[in-house]
């Protein structure tokens, strides 16, 4: 089958793989016929994520139709159209039976791996290295799906691929982002990063009752998508100071909640390569614009600072003296996406949301290659790209 495979920093083909097999008895098969790219896939094409190897299948934005089920799967059949989410969950551990399923005790073969590097393992994600479980992802013809009575969801309705599909990822993420930020009545929420993620995190604000949002970003379209189909008030970072511009806005109180829906690969931080994060640990003083910084500074005195936006290594350097002597809350994570299923799904057969929006391209699997060049460089109006094999 053709597969998008990673072959090394800014390196990604279109490759003739094997197609995958039932490995475990808990195991589905689907066919995809939807699957997108992520900003989470940008940090594997800018080389980031340790554990990569050449020729890894990538993709964690999938749906499609189920063509084999293993001999212990309960819940799904041949023929049934389903949703993926990114995170690989067993549903019968101790962190899964308290609905945190991206911190899955069971579902990442490679543990040791991550552990060495974070104390604990969270779960095994969908095509996202070696360290997170290894699994070949989504963005191909076919998709091994792994314990597959917890994760998929059925799609019985006949909204259209492009309607349902990001709840494999972005809406919910966009979700978690809103809930963890902890918005009350009155508040007004600011957004860092208008990319897919920042949009969602956008809408569920409004969603979770906010009173105000602010977004911010450089990108004209990403901007105008905020202001115009996000109802929120705009910031541009390149030509405002954004500390400045969130006090005045905000009777220099600041935001009551921020959400950073940017991370690692902030515009501006130069990301680091693992020697030169060991040599940047070493200065006490870090003046590059962050924004997980930047949150911190404009964050209201006990408000809460909400973190989407994927971290790797330590190449943050907090200042956690602001956050103690604020008293910031901080939540953050890979998404519980199987939490999210079913009520996000019935708020896009309300009608409540249309999550389409956010599609900027429509095209072949074998058009992947040029469009994580186009997405990473934010070129061509993109904003996300979806595929069908
Ligand atoms: P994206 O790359 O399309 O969007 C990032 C946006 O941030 C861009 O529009 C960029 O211009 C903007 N930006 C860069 N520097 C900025 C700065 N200094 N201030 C304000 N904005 C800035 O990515 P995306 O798909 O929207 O994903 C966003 C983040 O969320 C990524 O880090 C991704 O890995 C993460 N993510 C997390 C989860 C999760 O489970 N927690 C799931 C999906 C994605
Ligand atoms: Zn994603």
């Amino acid at each position: 089958m053709r597969a998008l495979t990673w072959h090394g920093e800014q390196d990604v083909r279109i490759d003739e793989v094997p197609e995958p097999e039932i490995v475990n008895p808990t195991d589905a098969i689907i066919e995809i016929t939807a699957t997108a790219i992520c900003g989470s896939d940008l940090h594997l094409y800018n080389g980031y994520m340790p554990g990569m190897r050449e020729g890894d299948v990538l993709g964690h934005e999938p749906m499609g139709e189920v063509v084999e089920v293993g001999s212990e799967v309960e819940t799904l059949e041949v023929g049934d159209r389903v949703v993926v989410p990114f995170t690989i969950s067993c549903g019968s551990c101790w962190f899964c039976g308290h609905d945190l399923y991206s911190l899955c005790d069971n579902s990442n073969p490679n543990a040791e791996m991550a552990s060495e590097v974070m104390g604990h393992s969270p779960a095994g994600l969908l095509g996202f290295s070696h360290m997170l479980g290894g699994y070949a992802g989504g963005q191909a013809e076919y998709l091994r799906v792994p314990y597959a009575d917890v994760g998929p969801i059925k799609i019985e309705s006949d909204l259209p691929d492009e309607q349902v599909l990001f709840l494999s990822d972005i809406f919910p993420t966009g979700f978690m982002a809103a809930e963890n930020a902890e918005i009350e009545e009155n508040d007004t929420v600011a957004v860092w990063g208008c990319g897919p993620v920042g949009q969602f995190a956008i809408q569920s604000a409004w969603m979770l009752g906010a009173d105000r949002v602010i977004a911010i970003d450089r990108i004209p379209e990403r901007l105008e998508m905020a202001r115009d189909h996000g109802d929120a008030e705009i910031i541009h970072f390149e030509e405002d100071d954004v500390y400045d511009r969130l006090m005045s806005m905000t009777g220099n109180r600041g935001p009551d909640r921020c959400i950073d829906a940017v991370g690692t690969e902030a515009h501006g931080t130069g990301v680091m390569g693992l020697a030169d994060q060991v040599k940047q640990e070493a200065r006490l003083e870090d003046d590059r614009p962050h924004v997980l910084r930047q949150a911190i500074k404009c964050c209201r005195k006990g408000g809460t600072l909400s973190v989407p936006g994927v971290y790797i290594g330590r190449s943050d350097n907090l200042p956690f003296g602001s956050v103690m002597n604020k008293a910031l809350t901080i939540k953050t994570g890979q998404t519980h996406v199987q939490r999210y299923l079913n009520p996000l799904l019935e708020k896009i057969e309300d009608g409540e949301i249309d999550p389409s929006f956010v599609i900027s391209h429509q095209v072949g699997l074998e058009d992947g290659p040029e469009m994580y060049e186009t997405f990473n460089n934010k070129e061509d109006d993109c904003i996300k790209v979806v595929m069908t094999p």
